[in-house]
């Protein structure tokens, strides 16, 4: 039996949003997934990395298009979790360029995040309006992850 989880992020890793706002994109979703087997929302006092579960396959740079080996990808995430993720600027062991972990191109789509939405098997994926609908209710950028275990 595999699960399916839809996750929902801020685009923002430290951005949390009221609990009322919460709550209705909370209730907007169960709306859009009748089936789904559960909804929720949780935030914490840090970031946390949101992965994609067995979708996981690579991690590419975003500056020059470069596949990164896994263990320099692990050298920097235990680097920023040494801090709670409370700093994700990174340099580029390919390019030297710099950014944030958070911006890396991951495949599946991953991130950075103190708060998530989830839906567990929704049997359906949200659609651009959707999208639009869960950013304005929360108001920020969201990013969707699919998590596959
Ligand atoms: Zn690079």
């Amino acid at each position: 039996m595999t699960d399916h989880f839809l996750i929902l992020i801020p685009t923002d890793p430290q951005y949390v949003p009221q609990p009322e706002h919460a709550q209705a994109a909370n209730d907007y979703l169960i709306s859009i997934f009748p089936e789904a087997d559960d909804i929720v929302w949780v935030w914490s006092d840090t970031v946390e990395f949101v992965d994609p579960g067995d979708n996981f396959e690579r991690v590419v740079c975003p500056a020059c298009e470069t596949e990164l080996h896994m263990s320099d990808w692990q050298h920097m995430m235990n680097i920023a979790f040494d801090n709670q993720f409370s700093d994700l600027n990174v340099t580029m062991p390919c390019c030297h360029a710099t950014g944030s972990l958070n911006d890396l191109h991951y495949v599946w789509p991953a991130g950075f995040a103190r708060f998530s939405l989830e839906a567990l098997n929704p049997n359906a994926d949200l659609d651009d309006q959707h999208m639009r609908d869960v950013e304005e209710m929360l108001g920020c950028g969201v990013r969707k992850i699919w998590r596959r275990l």
